[in-house]
């Protein structure tokens, strides 16, 4: 065993990798990151004759290695299997001179199931590891998507328990209905009465109750964290760039060592920090292109080197993108800073007071195999109707802003390099924006169910099952709460 985790914010801190699911955050907030990128150690040409599962454990293999092969591929295993629509995972399509990967066949059609299938069982291996005895209960706050694909990644895992609170007129119809259906009996659903910010900030609360932790402790209980910045969530993403290469090559698309440039719709910076990762691997991998909607700060740091968050928070009809705190940023300032933890503390610490921080030349010389571009609302809608109409090939909103980016990039640069598209929902998800992008005459209805027939009947793609099986599904979880009661709540479940 030799891959050990630091924080970003301090340099004595070092964990294992199973310590480091278990504990999500450092102490010190910082984020766990390996000592160094691990280098793959087959080559390419073996790795295109691999399955998704097969990729999967070369790829984690090298980062959570006090796993035993038995326990890693279990977990894997448990995570890529029927849940998904497909049996190569995430499927390659062609269309527009790109080449999109899918990843959005899993649970909750977007792809937080990459990362949120493996997750739980990643997280129990780990405590069985570490002796924890307790069970371990995740508590979310989502504004829809995170919340669902939580749900059903922890939905009936032995060893856990999980409680999602989502603002109860902040969630679109179809969300709502996917998280209150949650099978499970290990599954709670609660609608606050407040909005998003009022939802997370009392699962903050009840994450830092020393007294509540105490009283879970005695009753057999542990809190955990399933968010984006658990390296558990980082790991299993950079699996689905070395496939997508692997896939070009088995297919003869490409010729081994070929690069390749990616893209990537940017929220939160852990997607398009996974095909980093990957490049660092030694995948051949030219430029990262960031993708940003009309909260552009991320394309703001990459032109001038400086990040604010100090601007307008714009509503978009990309939501999961709608972010003015790339969290997972971190770990790329850490990197470019050369591995300085302090340097790194220091950044973070002014955005904390002032919202903003600029980095160095050199830092900012570091970041040449990065591109940042956005789209607005209207490059946005125009750009899945091109799509669309030209390949009759169908992608959501977030996906688009990724495309349209990319041609922005093509224009500017006249740089050929075959490029993957990470498409990171299925239309279905975000049907009433993409329809009204296709056909604006065709949505009438306030029924968002009967949006969703209608654009099968256009596009001629079928309902995926994690669609059609809510319409009917027996609502399970009828559960509110003011936010004052949140904790109250938790205690309710827990029987405590
Ligand atoms: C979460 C999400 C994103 C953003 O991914 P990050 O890893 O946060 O950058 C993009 N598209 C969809 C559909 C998402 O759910």
């Amino acid at each position: 065993m030799s891959m050990l985790y630091k924080s970003t914010r301090d340099d004595s801190v070092s964990v294992t990798a199973s310590q480091a699911i278990l504990k999500g955050l450092s102490e010190d907030g910082g984020l766990f990151v390996p000592i160094q990128i691990p280098k793959l150690d087959k080559s390419l040409e073996d790795l295109s004759k691999l399955s998704y599962q097969g990729v999967a454990y070369e790829v984690m293999k090298l980062f959570l290695d006090d796993f035993t092969e038995e326990e890693l591929k279990n977990c894997i295993n448990k995570a890529y299997d029927e849940k998904f629509d497909t049996d190569v995972i995430a499927p390659l399509t062609e269309a527009d001179g790109a080449y999109f990967l899918e990843l959005f066949h899993g649970n909750t059609i977007a792809f937080k199931d990459m990362a949120l299938s493996i997750l739980p069982h990643l997280m129990v291996t780990a405590a069985k590891k570490n002796n924890v005895k307790n069970k371990i209960v995740i508590l979310t706050a989502t504004s829809g998507d995170t919340g669902k694909a939580a749900l059903a990644g922890f939905a009936g895992v032995e060893g856990t328990k999980i409680i999602v609170f989502y603002p109860k007129d902040g969630v679109s119809p179809i969300q709502k209905q996917q998280m209150v259906t949650q099978t499970g009996d290990n599954t709670t659903v609660f609608a606050i009465h407040g909005n998003f910010d009022d939802a997370q900030t009392g699962v903050k609360k009840i994450f830092s109750d020393k007294e509540l932790a105490k009283e879970m402790d005695a009753a057999g209980y542990q809190f955990s964290s399933a968010n984006s910045i658990n390296i558990g969530r980082l790991v299993p993403q950079i699996v689905y760039y070395v496939y997508s290469y692997a896939q070009l090559l088995a297919n003869d698309r490409i010729k081994t060592g070929d690069p390749i440039n990616v893209v990537v719709p940017t929220g939160n910076f852990g997607n398009i920090l996974a095909a980093f990762y990957a490049k660092q691997m030694g995948l051949p991998v030219n430029k990262l292109i960031c993708a940003s909607n009309s909260n552009k700060v991320l394309f703001d740091f990459f032109q001038d080197g400086a990040y604010d968050r100090n601007r307008e928070f714009i509503l978009t009809t990309s939501p999961s993108m709608d972010i003015l705190i790339s969290s997972n940023l971190e770990r790329l300032i850490y990197f470019i800073s050369g591995n300085d933890a302090a340097a790194t503390k220091k950044f973070m610490d002014s955005l904390s007071t002032t919202g903003r921080y600029e980095i160095t030349d050199e830092m900012k010389a570091n970041l040449k195999d990065f591109y940042g571009n956005f789209a607005s609302e209207e490059e946005d809608a125009a750009e899945i109707k091109k799509v669309y109409e030209d390949t009759g090939y169908v992608i959501d909103t977030h996906t688009a802003v990724a495309a349209c980016v990319y041609n922005k990039y093509k224009e500017a640069t006249k740089d050929e390099t075959p490029a993957v598209i990470a498409s990171t929902a299925s239309p279905y998800k975000f049907t009433r924006s993409v329809l009204t992008a296709i056909a604006p005459d065709k949505v009438a209805s306030d029924d968002d169910f009967e949006l969703v027939d209608i654009l099968s009947s256009i596009s001629g793609v079928e309902v995926p099952k994690a669609v059609s099986e809510i319409r009917t599904a027996e609502i399970r979880h009828k559960g509110e709460c003011d936010v004052d009661q949140m904790k109250n709540s938790v205690r309710g479940v827990l029987g405590i």
